[in-house]
């Protein structure tokens, strides 16, 4: 199999703002993966350096690093062992998702079936999504929280722990009103002392759950029983203690961060095991990522919405998996799908 790669640059909409920094634009690299058959599969990788401080040069070397190995495949041999002899190759999550992702659609263009279908799922899932509020300013973030009550979104995310959290946060409840779950994210940028405090002032507001509200699984551990808002890891859950004991009630597990669609499932399994309630989200992914989101949840089964409706804050791109009603389904078609690559034009 031989493996061709582009860098794809794609800007948002407007500065996403996040506790561990801002992103105006994405470096994705489309991996595809040619088979002798004249099939091809394709993939991403997708990786963020604020949040997990890998660069897309850095990928872009590792993936070049797994091409001779690929090189050495017939067509149909197991993703598995492809995957196993490409680790050895690179360990980075980022550039084994990108490979895993374009062999699980290449399988699935040979065997004309979709990938939920060989992950053994017996249905694709409609999945439910959260709006992400990624703006730091009061009116604008209110009048998204308007937008996505109207559009039917079970679920809001807003990053707090970037100021001014407490009257965003009101304004935010006001304005989607008192059905909706409202879920925090602080990329850890509290300390545990700001956290302690931050969260009892935040609660009344009615949270549904906080992600990474402190750096590190130690942090993390210390705050779990000193709240009653429910914790989830994010950033943490990369943490190779992080899935052995449960450290906090949720985990967020990202295509990017597991290696694939094979590691997101591997992953949910032992954070299942472990006592973690799970859901997915991405890293600003492309649509390919997303799709291989939802394939995975069509395994997984995400107990909580998921933060996959991140195409929308691309400028430019029109969205080939849009939201209907607050849920996303995977795409029609073979492998992870059909009509997901112009947007990579
Ligand atoms: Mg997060």
């Amino acid at each position: 199999m031989k493996l061709e790669l582009r860098t794809v640059r794609a800007a948002l909409a407007s500065p996403h703002m996040a506790g561990h920094g801002t992103v105006a634009e994405r470096d994705l690299i489309l991996a595809e993966l040619r088979a002798a058959d004249g099939l091809s599969g394709h993939g991403e990788a997708a990786p963020l350096p604020s949040y997990d401080g890998v660069g897309v040069d850095e990928v872009a070397a590792a993936l070049q690093a797994c091409g001779p190995v690929l090189e050495g495949y017939r067509d149909a041999s197991p993703i598995a062992d492809v995957l196993a002899r490409c680790s050895e190759a690179t360990v980075l999550p980022q550039a084994l998702a990108a490979l895993d992702l374009a062999l699980w659609d290449l399988a699935g263009r040979r065997l004309r079936e979709p990938a939920w279908r060989l992950l053994g799922a017996p249905a694709p899932l409609a999945v439910a999504v959260n709006w992400t509020i990624a703006a730091a300013d009061r009116s604008t973030a209110a009048r998204e929280a308007a937008e996505a009550r109207a559009q039917g979104f079970p679920a809001i995310k807003l990053k707090v722990g970037i100021g001014d959290d407490a009257a965003r946060l009101a304004a935010v409840r006001a304005f989607a009103g008192p059905q909706m779950a409202i879920r925090i994210d602080a990329n850890g940028a509290w300390t545990l002392d700001e956290a302690a405090a931050a969260l009892p002032a935040l609660e009344p507001a009615g949270i549904e759950l906080c992600e990474e509200p402190v750096a590190g699984l130690d942090e993390i551990r210390a705050l779990h029983g000193a709240t009653e808002i429910p914790l989830a890891l994010d950033e943490s859950a990369g943490d190779p203690e992080a899935l052995r004991d449960r450290v906090a009630d949720l985990v967020c597990l990202k295509i990017a961060r597991c290696g694939g669609i094979s590691g997101t499932i591997d992953a949910a399994r032992r954070a299942t095991a472990a006592g973690y309630e799970v859901y997915l989200a991405s890293t600003l992914d492309g649509p390919l990522g997303i799709a291989a989101a939802l394939h995975a949840a069509a395994v997984i089964r995400p107990a909580r919405a998921c933060g996959l409706a991140t195409l929308r804050l691309f400028a430019g791109r029109s969205d080939p998996l849009p939201p209907n009603a607050g849920s996303i389904t995977a795409p029609r078609g073979p492998g992870l799908g059909d009509g997901l690559l112009d947007w990579y034009r």
